[in-house]
């Protein structure tokens, strides 16, 4: 059989800390089919795998390869959620299809997401499925910061793309990359907070001072970003008419809040194929879109009485499942965690069946391999094997303190900004 050395005992105070959460993030990816997401999610997985440190030891558990025997290569494929490690943050990426004929699907995975990655073509514009999903996701108040991707291929025209988001997704677009170089010639970006070049080559890249060339274009295109937003924030705007410029980090602060009560939407551009953009579209998304903290406490019901549950890992478990798959490895139920922490053995009470199951093993889910983990706590997503009968939709909850989660109410802002 498969040995490898254990990792040190468990440390008994295990338990992520308060302020670990802040630093998770349940994110989905939208976008009209062929728009990129399954290139930009592989990008992704490969961009943060390649920073990613195998064996270390943190939250208690250890990053182990996977058994061989139980390698189950598929498994990405089929994932409800993907985890990943970026700047010391964990991104989970939560499986959003990209057609509104998945309605429901739709409407689930946006239950379990705190904020997404709306990715757009830049030939094609924002396309009216986007624009339905785009709408459905406005109605759970759901954080986006929007990628153009596709920057690379013929005709593709970022300042296009822009007008269209503007146009047809009534929003605000606060631009804050310039590209260098179009089409085929398409090489980095200026970002326009820092005022840097970033310059892809090959998997790596490179900041520079912006090219003198362009340095114009970038000061007008930041100057154009300083007044939208100016125009949506009151502090900026003060500053903004006091020095007649937002510092980086004014900026920065302003960009946050405007992302997270929706009356803008960051822009970002790059090209996924290619391998450009990637990174800076992370910290953005680490950057600006919310953690489980920021997100309003979910509301459920005990006995016709309605409660709120805080993201507390020391609070009474409550559990979502969303997904319900079956591998090789067994059958698998994504679980989005809202209070509570969840163990290996623990019995849950399912608020669907009544029915009291008991967890056999908790999963977080990678690119190639999935890991064991003893638990999982508020604000965390992972997939348990052991539950027979859980459905998508169902609450998992501590047996003493029963809770069935209430659908969110539509319509009411899910993001508090602390
Ligand atoms: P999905 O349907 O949204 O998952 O899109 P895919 O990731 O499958 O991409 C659809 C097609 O667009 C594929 O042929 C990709 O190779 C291509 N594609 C994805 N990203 C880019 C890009 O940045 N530039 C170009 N030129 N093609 C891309």
């Amino acid at each position: 059989s498969y040995h490898r050395e254990r990792p040190p005992a468990v440390r008994t105070h295990t338990l992520q800390p308060r302020h670990a959460l802040s630093l998770v993030r349940n994110l989905g990816i939208l976008a009209h089919v062929d728009a990129g997401k399954t290139t930009l999610t592989e990008r992704i997985l490969y961009v943060t795998g390649a920073t990613h440190k195998r064996g270390e030891v943190h939250d208690g558990t250890t990053v182990t390869d996977f058994d061989p025997q139980e390698r189950d290569r598929g498994i990405t494929i089929f994932a409800a959620a993907v985890s990943c490690d970026w700047d010391g943050h964990r991104v989970n990426l939560i499986d959003t299809p990209g057609h509104v004929d998945f309605f429901d699907e739709v409407e689930r995975s946006l239950r379990v997401l705190d904020g997404a990655i709306a990715v757009f073509d830049a030939v094609a514009g924002v396309e009216p499925q986007s624009e339905a999903v785009w709408r459905q996701a406005d109605r759970h108040g759901v954080p986006r910061i929007a990628f153009v991707n596709k920057l690379d291929r013929a005709g593709a025209d970022l300042d296009t793309a822009i007008a269209s988001i503007r146009e047809r997704l009534h929003t605000v677009p606060l631009v804050v990359q310039m590209p260098i170089g179009q089409e085929d010639a398409f090489t980095g970006v200026v970002d326009l907070l820092r005022m840097t070049a970033l310059h892809w080559d090959g998997g790596t890249y490179e900041r520079r001072p912006v090219p003198d060339a362009l340095r114009d274009e970038a000061l007008r295109r930041r100057r154009i970003l300083e007044e939208a937003v100016a125009e949506l924030h009151p502090e900026a705007l003060e500053e903004f008419c006091a020095t007649s410029t937002l510092s980086e980090r004014t900026l920065a602060t302003a960009l946050r809040e405007v992302t997270m009560s929706g009356e803008g939407v960051v822009v970002l551009c790059g090209s996924a194929y290619r391998d450009r953009g990637i990174e800076p579209l992370l910290e953005a998304a680490v950057a600006y879109l919310p953690s489980p903290l920021d997100v309003r406490p979910v509301r459920g019901t005990h006995g016709g009485a309605v409660e709120e549950r805080a993201a507390d890992p020391a609070a009474p478990l409550a559990a979502l499942a969303f997904k319900v798959t079956a591998t090789a490895t067994g059958r698998l139920t994504y679980l989005r965690v809202y209070s509570g922490t969840i163990r290996k053995g623990d019995a849950v009470l399912d608020t669907g069946t009544h029915r009291t199951e008991r967890v056999g093993r908790i999963l977080r889910v990678q690119a190639d391999r999935h890991e064991d983990v003893d638990r999982a706590v508020a604000g965390d997503i992972v997939a348990v094997i052991g539950l027979k009968t859980a459905r998508p939709g169902t609450t998992l909850c501590t047996p003493s303190a029963p809770l069935a989660l209430e659908p969110p109410t539509v319509a009411d802002p899910v993001v508090s900004v602390a």
